[in-house]
Formats: structure tokens, sequence, C-alpha cells
């Protein structure tokens, strides 16, 4: 677990906030200090990753904390989780956040490999945990801390994600 205690709080580094950093750092710095988004509009990013983490499920799931797959194969050699998208705009964000749940269980002694699936694309993506990806979500995870120890937010920079950020009228009001 890799949690960072500020003001007396502490905030866990977890998938949902690995899944902001790689949208928007000055997200991640919000969502740490519980400003909530504009939750009202149904095009913002929180309002479709809460849809696309709670989209229906097959019957066998694995779950751990608060998270829960779809369990694609669990053979005596081998288990694949499995996470179904709407769409792919949120790939990297989607990837790294599968990484980071295959680095939970690889520290809970449990090797997986992962599939992303886009079945209105007829996509299939496999996401697998080298040392280089640990290294990678490792320098996630400090800086991520180093954003939250900041008494400001990262200076807002206009990206592709804007127009569907639920913090769009906090940063350009
Ligand atoms: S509006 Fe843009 S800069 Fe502001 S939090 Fe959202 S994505 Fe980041």
């Amino acid at each position: 677990m890799h949690v960072l205690c500020f003001g007396g709080d502490f905030v866990e580094v977890n998938g949902t906030l690995i899944w902001y950093y790689n949208i928007c750092k000055r997200e991640v710095w919000l969502m740490s200090r519980n400003i909530v988004p504009d939750q009202h509009n149904e095009n913002i990013d929180l309002g479709k990753f809460l849809h696309e983490n709670s989209f229906s499920r097959k019957k066998k799931e694995i779950s751990f904390g608060s998270v829960k797959f779809d369990v694609i194969l669990d053979t005596k050699d081998k288990l694949v989780i499995g996470e179904t998208k709407k769409s792919s705009k949120y790939e990297a964000a989607s990837k790294w956040q599968m990484m980071f749940y295959l680095k939970t269980l690889k520290d809970a002694g449990i090797n997986a490999e992962g599939v992303m699936l886009y079945p209105e694309e007829k996509r299939r993506d496999e996401v697998l945990l080298d040392d280089t990806s640990i290294q990678t979500l490792n320098n996630m995870i400090l800086d991520i801390n180093s954003i939250i120890e900041k008494e400001e937010p990262p200076k807002a920079e206009k990206c592709k994600y804007c127009k569907n950020c639920g913090y769009l009228e906090y940063c350009y009001a």
C-alpha cells in the first residue's frame, strides 16, 4: 500500500489516482483534496470512469480491496484478469491502472496477466507487467506523492481531456 499523509489526512495511491495521473496531473491534486468535480455533465471523465469501472461483469470475478475484475482465464499456471471498456479513448490511463493492479497482485504473491477488452471496437489488448513497467509505476507513485504533498495544484494546462473534464470551470473560469 502506498499511503501519504498530509494535513492529518491519509491518501492512498490507488488505481484511480494512477488513472488520473495519466490523464492530467492537476486532476490528481484536486482529487486528493476531495475537490469534487462537476458530476452533472454526463460527458465528464469522472462519469465515464465510474461508468466504465462498473461496466457489467461476468459471474467469475476476482476482488481485492475495492477492486473487482473479470477472470478471463484461471489455470494452474496462469491467471488472466480482464477489464471491459466502452472505448479506447483513455487507453494509456486504463493500461497503467491495470498495470498497477497487476503489480498489487504480484506484491501479494499472485502472478497475473491483464487484458483490456474493447468489444465495440472489436479489440483485445494484452497487458504484461515486466521490470520496466514496475519501475515506471514506482516512478509514477513517487511523482503522485510529490504532487499531493504540494500546497498548490500543478498549473492548468490545456490538453485534449479538458473539454470533457469536470474541473473545466474550476480551471478556466
Ligand atoms: S480542465 Fe484540463 S487542466 Fe483542468 S483538471 Fe481538467 S484536464 Fe486538467
